[in-house]
């Protein structure tokens, strides 16, 4: 048995999303622990051009299963492809992001290899004594971090939240081993019928690949104060994201929250409009490059962690900020 770690890829359209290079990132530090080596698992149709990019960002290898089925996200191919890798190639251990198709993919493939799944980890670790994977994660609705250990089953698998974990350097012209695993499909695997893909509008559809993103809190005061965030972030060529409070409040999607019960997102800039600063929240968000608040309270735990912070009512700062901005 190989005792490699393996970062399921995701690709979409001809490209890959940022969280597995993340989570590269991350395997070559826990692959130096256990002397092993680093391999991305990509699927999808006409894709082995994308191989070159995983091997720059620090994996060793890719293995790559090619077909039709496999152009649109479908459970069952992929399920049924990614059980063939693992099942051929043995590895220790099986990344993927906490994206929508890494929590719909893991959780089957684990009950295909029988193996236990760690969902959501925000931390990854090998035990120095065991060479066991500990995976973190928060536990009873954010209140406990837990650390699981997959003690008998293999490989040890784990979805890791986007935006938590660092992509290293990428080595331009990094060379690594490309080999492309066959898998026999049938009609039968693929038991969807896809008759349209409609994209979002939005021009980022998730706030962990945003580079700019502007937050509103409740000091927004109303659902409809975010079409004013988002004319300012559209100034800003970014997107809007939230509190809980505003996410609880029905004022905006969940997908949109900051936090240890929402996403962890690192963008250049976080522009924090009418936002407390609770711990919860500053989970999420204290990787920003660069932290701006506005907050009429001096005293807002949000300045800790703000580069610059302005004192003041957001409905007069926010309106100068656009004007300012369409004047640029
Ligand atoms: P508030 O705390 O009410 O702050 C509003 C701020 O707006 C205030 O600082 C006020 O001074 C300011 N303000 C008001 N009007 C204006 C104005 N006109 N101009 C400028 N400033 C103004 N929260 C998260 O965000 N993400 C999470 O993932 C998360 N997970 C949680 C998990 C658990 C287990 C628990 C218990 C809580 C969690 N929370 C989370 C909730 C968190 O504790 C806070 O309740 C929440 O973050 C508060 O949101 P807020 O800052 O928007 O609202």
């Amino acid at each position: 048995m190989s005792r490699d770690i393996y970062v399921v890829a995701e690709q979409r359209d001809g490209s890959i999303a940022k969280v597995s290079f993340e989570l590269i990132g991350e395997a070559t530090k826990l692959a130096a622990d256990l002397d092993q080596k680093v391999y991305a698992v990509l699927m999808g149709a006409d894709i082995k051009g994308q191989c070159q990019p995983l091997i720059e960002a620090g994996a060793d290898g890719v293995v790559y299963v090619e077909d039709e089925l496999l152009k649109e996200y479908v459970t069952e191919p992929y399920a049924k492809a990614l059980t063939a890798v693992i099942k051929q190639c043995e590895p220790e251990i099986v990344l993927y992001g906490a994206t929508s198709i890494g929590r719909d993919l893991a959780p089957r493939v684990a009950a295909r290899i029988h193996t236990g799944l760690t969902a959501d980890c925000t931390k990854l670790d090998i035990d120095p004594e065991t060479k066991l994977l500990m995976m973190t994660r928060p536990a009873f609705g954010g209140n406990i971090m837990a650390t699981i250990v997959c003690r008998e089953y293999r490989p040890q698998m784990a979805t890791v939240r986007p935006g938590v974990m660092q992509r290293i350097e990428a080595v331009p012209g990094k060379t690594g081993e490309v080999k492309e695993l066959k898998v026999a499909f049938t009609d039968a695997d693929m038991n969807v019928t896809i008759k349209e893909v409609i994209k979002q509008s939005h021009k980022t559809t998730d706030i962990t690949e945003a580079k700019v993103l502007v937050s509103g809190g409740r000091g927004i005061g109303s659902a409809e104060y975010y079409k004013t965030l988002q004319e300012l972030a559209d100034l800003l060529d970014g997107d809007i994201s939230s509190s809980r409070a505003n996410v609880d409040a029905g004022w905006i999607a969940k997908d949109r929250q900051v936090g240890q019960t929402g996403k962890t997102v690192r963008p250049n800039l976080y522009l924090a409009c009418g936002i407390s600063g609770a711990i919860q929240h500053i989970a999420g968000m204290e990787d920003a490059e660069c932290v701006i608040s506005i907050n009429k309270n001096d005293t807002a735990a949000i300045f800790d962690v703000s580069d610059l912070g302005i004192v003041g009512d957001l409905k007069v700062i926010v309106p100068k900020l656009i004007d300012a901005l369409k004047k640029y």
